[in-house]
């Protein structure tokens, strides 16, 4: 842990050893079967539907996580949240002045989310889902403007309708919201000319792209992104095997060709950000 860490854990711990932002501010909703979670990190529970009637914020402001926050508050940890490694690292994006107004929050506030993470995997309602309409409504009041990273993740969001629903509330809320959308881009030509005609409309638009193996359809759709869309950072995300040497000669051609800055490699959850980086790692 650097000393700038160990300072900013000294400041949480002087809320409560047990005080984590992300239970506020941070949520994971999975819009296909109505649940959530304070973090990425711990597993879903169900949203009630007759809360989210009242009002969308319930959607990620459930009883679960008020209680949750109520222990935090206290020095408690909640259940969900013993041994997590990730408290600093999640809470540290957040500003002191954000922090401490959580402090003394009445627990059964509701607040709006700064980072969701959002799914829309097992759609249990085929004809109408209410939680998809509820979010929708949300996004469109308040959330817009709300969000600073709206990241949408699971099966292939690409193929989604709901997800060039969620491309077009972007577009006309004008929202500033940075997006990223987790793909493995092999997906049909439409798919892909939507999303560069996408990336010339939305202000902050990410790809996370899982790179395992060397796919050509990837490729494919890779290069015309590049050459023809307007996104502003490719995040590749690769895990070690037996084709990581072609990954990297790869990564080579991209980065002698294209703008360096629009590149993240991860290679085993390791960001690197310049070929001699990833080169050095390598060579180990
Ligand atoms: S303590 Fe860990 S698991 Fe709990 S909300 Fe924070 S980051 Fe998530």
């Amino acid at each position: 842990m650097t000393n700038d860490d160990k300072k900013f854990e000294g400041f949480l711990n002087s809320i409560s050893p047990s005080f984590c932002p992300a239970k506020w501010y941070e949520s994971s909703i999975n819009l296909g079967k109505g649940t959530t979670s304070s973090c990425s990190l711990i597993s879903h529970h169900k949203i009630r539907l007759e809360d989210i009637k009242q009002t969308p914020q319930h959607l990620h402001n459930t009883g679960y996580k008020k209680t949750d926050r109520f222990r935090m508050q206290i020095g408690h940890t909640p259940f969900t949240c013993k041994g997590c490694e990730s408290r600093i690292e999640k809470s540290k994006i957040y500003s002191e002045e954000d922090i401490e107004e959580l402090e003394d929050l009445v627990y059964v506030t509701n607040i709006l989310p700064k980072q969701l993470e959002l799914s829309f995997d097992g759609d249990e309602y085929k004809n109408y889902n209410p939680f998809v309409e509820t979010f929708f409504k949300w996004w469109d009041t308040e959330l817009h403007d709300s969000l600073d990273n709206l990241k949408i993740v699971g099966e292939e969001p690409l193929k989604k309708s709901y997800l060039w629903r969620l491309v077009d509330g972007i577009i006309k809320t004008k929202s500033q919201t940075k997006l990223l959308i987790e793909s493995n881009l092999k997906v049909n030509d439409g798919l892909i000319e939507k999303l560069i005609i996408a990336s010339y409309n939305i202000e902050d638009i990410n790809l996370i792209i899982n790179y395992d193996l060397i796919d050509k359809e990837q490729k494919i759709s890779i290069y015309k992104l590049l050459e023809h869309g307007d996104i502003n950072l490719f995040n590749f995300k690769h895990c070690l095997n037996e084709k990581t040497e072609d990954f990297i000669v790869f990564i080579t051609e991209l980065m002698n060709v294209y703008d360096n800055t629009k590149f993240i490699f991860n290679i085993n959850n390791i960001n690197f950000k310049t070929l001699e980086e990833i080169k050095l790692y390598s060579n180990n």
